[in-house]
């Protein structure tokens, strides 16, 4: 077997249609076209779970193996009232800077709190029907996080509900009055250079809370990947780049111990949650809201020491052309000296879709990212994250990079 033929392709496909016979036959078709590629597993999330089956079906007959795209926290699919277990903020400030285009297609992004979720029967129970809609190979586990910076400061640092407040025995209702403080008090204006050193020994402080966050996260997963283990489901999820992660109360190690494998998502090129363009330009407008507006460079600048990232001069370039693709491998070596329980799979997630104005990449994008990935030993990727937003020249370049190798 040549090393092209053990890489292992994956790949995900969002609904928020209709299924009609004429869809269904290009499904097929570009299924079809992706398994001679090499694609072994689909991820499909249908708004509409009735179509779950067929879509289903329809991959087992192509030879791809079907996984369950479950969204935990966010755009769940509904059959109950999502309203009363929603994160509650601690402050009243900011906005969101999610693209109106991607909430026009579907996707809201307003979250659920784990610990109300995590005390309800009957959220389990509807993802255990879920699961049994059609006949999976797994499930793949997404927006199982708390909200990112993309959803702007006030719900940055969520959730302060009851719950939240019980369980943490003062953890969060500390962080809750520290928050109202820093934004009732904002501290003077201080020199730029001040500043990496200043957040760090406020992230520091909040450690305690930044754990609750991160141990109320996994043990929601627990209790989900238990219901899957029982069915024999081989189990994935969707996490941030490891550079934010811990921001969004995800910690990689932590969550290995309940997963098969892990899709780090690292889009450098996307303007849309979870995109490191997205999140990071949303949280260098928070640094200007609260340091007297700084200038945009310097806000980057900060990110930087932060992160380890290398990012644009400004705003406009960040939004517009994103990070280069050296961030990518940044972000992977990141990942790679973390502890993640050993026997966990990675298989990378980067963008493969055309899809403006949230992210457009070219053939020449997707031929880097697969000559990155694997140069660092994966065997394995995502090609993120709609194959009906995939064009058929960015699978060529995967194709014609796989040929070569
Ligand atoms: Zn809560």
């Amino acid at each position: 077997m040549s090393l092209a033929e053990r890489v292992k392709i994956l790949s995900q496909l969002f609904l928020n249609e209709e299924l009609t016979p004429d869809l269904a036959d290009r499904l097929k078709r570009k299924l079809e076209k992706m398994k001679r590629l090499g694609l072994e597993a689909l991820m499909i999330w249908s708004k509409d779970t009735d179509n779950l089956g067929r879509l289903a079906s329809i991959c087992a007959r192509e030879g791809v193996s079907p996984y369950l795209w479950y969204p935990m926290l966010a755009d769940t699919p509904a059959r109950f009232e999502a309203k009363d277990f929603q994160v509650v903020a601690a402050v009243e400030s900011g906005r969101s800077q999610i693209l109106e285009a991607q909430k026009a297609g579907g996707e809201e992004f307003a979250f659920l709190c784990p610990n109300r979720v995590g005390g309800e029967e009957r959220f389990l129970e509807l993802f255990e029907e879920t699961l049994d809609l059609a006949d999976f190979a797994g499930v793949f586990f997404d927006r199982i996080r708390f909200p990112s910076p993309a959803n702007g400061l006030k719900e940055i640092l969520t959730c302060v509900c009851d719950d939240c407040l019980e369980r943490s025995g003062g953890v969060i209702e500390s962080l809750r009055g520290d928050l109202q403080r820093l934004l009732k008090e904002p501290g003077k204006a201080v020199g730029v250079e001040a500043m990496p050193g200043i957040l760090r020994e406020l992230f520091a402080s909040i450690e305690e809370a930044i754990i609750f966050r991160t141990t109320s996260v996994s043990a929601l997963l627990a209790d989900y990947a238990r219901a899957a283990r029982k069915r024999n489901l081989d189990i994935g999820i969707d996490l941030f780049p490891p550079s934010l992660a811990r921001l969004v109360g995800q910690d990689y190690t932590e969550l290995s111990r309940h997963v098969d494998w892990i899709k780090p998502m690292i889009y450098c090129k996307t303007m849309g949650p979870a995109g490191l363009p997205m999140e990071l330009l949303s949280l260098a407008k928070i640094l200007r809201e609260l340091n007297g507006n700084i200038s945009e460079r310097d806000s980057l600048w900060v990110l930087e020491q932060l992160t380890g990232l290398d990012l644009p001069e400004s705003f406009g370039e960040l939004a517009s052309k994103g990070l280069t693709l050296d961030n990518y491998d940044r972000e992977l070596e990141k990942l790679e000296s973390l502890d993640r329980g050993g026997a966990v799979r990675i298989y990378p997630g980067f963008e493969a879709v055309a899809f403006p104005p949230v992210c457009s990449v070219d053939p020449a994008i997707v031929g880097e990212y697969v000559r990155r990935t694997l140069n660092r030993g994966y065997r394995g990727f995502t090609l993120s994250w709609d194959i009906r937003q995939i064009p058929p020249a960015n699978l060529e370049a995967v194709g014609d990079f796989l040929a070569g190798w």
